[in-house]
């Protein structure tokens, strides 16, 4: 087993939708975590990252689920395929495991305007989890943690429309973890308390208004008019992926060669040749993106490894 943590940027707003409607200040509501923060669900960026790296093996009909009326395509179920081998497949009588599973991604940096321009918040509960330590703590509600050099006019700060007062002790983000997060973030990180942190966040997600377009006339159509929300570009999430060597399957041979028709360095390793069939899926995130709202520019997430494992 081993356990890959990656970071991901948002090179555009993400929208993953909770598919319905709530009462509320938007129409177009996104999935948010037990905390009330936004979050994007396992679901979404396996189904992503499958899809894309079903394209790059051409493999079109291994992308997603098993379609039986053949519409949609249906999954090859093949010993050595890429696809089906890599992230599992279900197909009439016959079923395997995926050997990657996702972890949700979570928000560990979240940018906010403030009066000395843009700033990115996080909070002490998020930073403990993605460092795998208890070395981040912060003060009072009222209070944050500056990143040392970072200047704050009269030691206040203002997130969005609440004056925080700074302390006195920085913020030091010095875990290797952090080291592919660019400087511009980290010299700009902001700690808040982990209660405030779903306040500063809801109140500064994007909310846009859209109308729907008639297909027939090109005009707008009455009462179409909808608004949804998002959250902003260059928000930093994390996420792991746990990849599974599952010793005894069939045709191991025959995957890992497939595989290494693409790349050869996977060599007789199957764990490596998963990763590089994921690693595909998610090159084309940066292109392509998840989530909705995709032909109105949003979507597109830059996806890093922190890590490589090895446990
Ligand atoms: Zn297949």
């Amino acid at each position: 087993m081993d356990i890959v943590k990656y970071l991901a940027t948002a090179l555009d707003p993400i929208h993953i939708g909770t598919g319905g409607y709530r009462l509320g200040r938007v129409d177009n509501t996104i999935i948010r975590d037990f905390d009330n923060v936004p979050k994007i669900p396992a679901t979404a960026i396996a189904g992503a990252i499958r899809s894309y790296a079903a394209l790059y093996f051409e493999k079109r009909g291994c992308a997603g689920k098993d379609d039986i009326t053949g519409k949609g395509g249906r999954q090859c179920g093949e010993t050595n395929c890429p696809i089906c081998v890599t992230f599992g497949y279900s197909k009439d009588t016959e079923a395997r495991v995926s050997m990657v599973s996702f972890s949700d991604a979570r928000i560990l940096f979240f940018p906010v305007s403030t009066m000395i321009g843009p700033v990115w918040v996080t909070s002490p509960g998020r930073l403990n989890e993605f460092t795998n330590s208890q070395n981040y703590e912060c003060g009072s509600d009222e209070e944050l943690k500056v990143a040392e050099n970072f200047q704050a006019p009269d030691g206040r700060i203002n997130l969005g429309w609440v004056l925080f007062k700074v302390k006195k002790d920085h913020l030091t983000l010095s875990d290797a973890g952090f080291a592919q997060i660019p400087s511009v973030i980290k010299n700009n990180a902001i700690c808040v308390t982990d209660r405030i942190f779903p306040l500063i966040v809801n109140a500064n997600l994007e909310v846009r208004t859209s109308v729907s377009i008639d297909p027939f006339t090109g005009a707008a159509l009455e009462g179409a008019l909808f608004t949804y929300e998002a959250v902003p570009r260059i928000t930093i999430f994390w996420f792991e992926c746990i990849y599974q060597d599952y010793k005894n399957f069939g045709d191991a041979k025959g995957y890992i060669s497939k595989v290494g028709e693409k790349f050869p360095d996977v060599q007789d390793n199957a764990i490596k040749a998963a990763k590089a069939v994921v690693r595909t899926g998610m090159d084309w995130c940066e292109v392509l993106g998840i989530g909705g709202m995709n032909t109105r520019g949003f979507g597109r997430l830059r996806i890093n490894v922190v890590n490589s494992g090895g446990k």
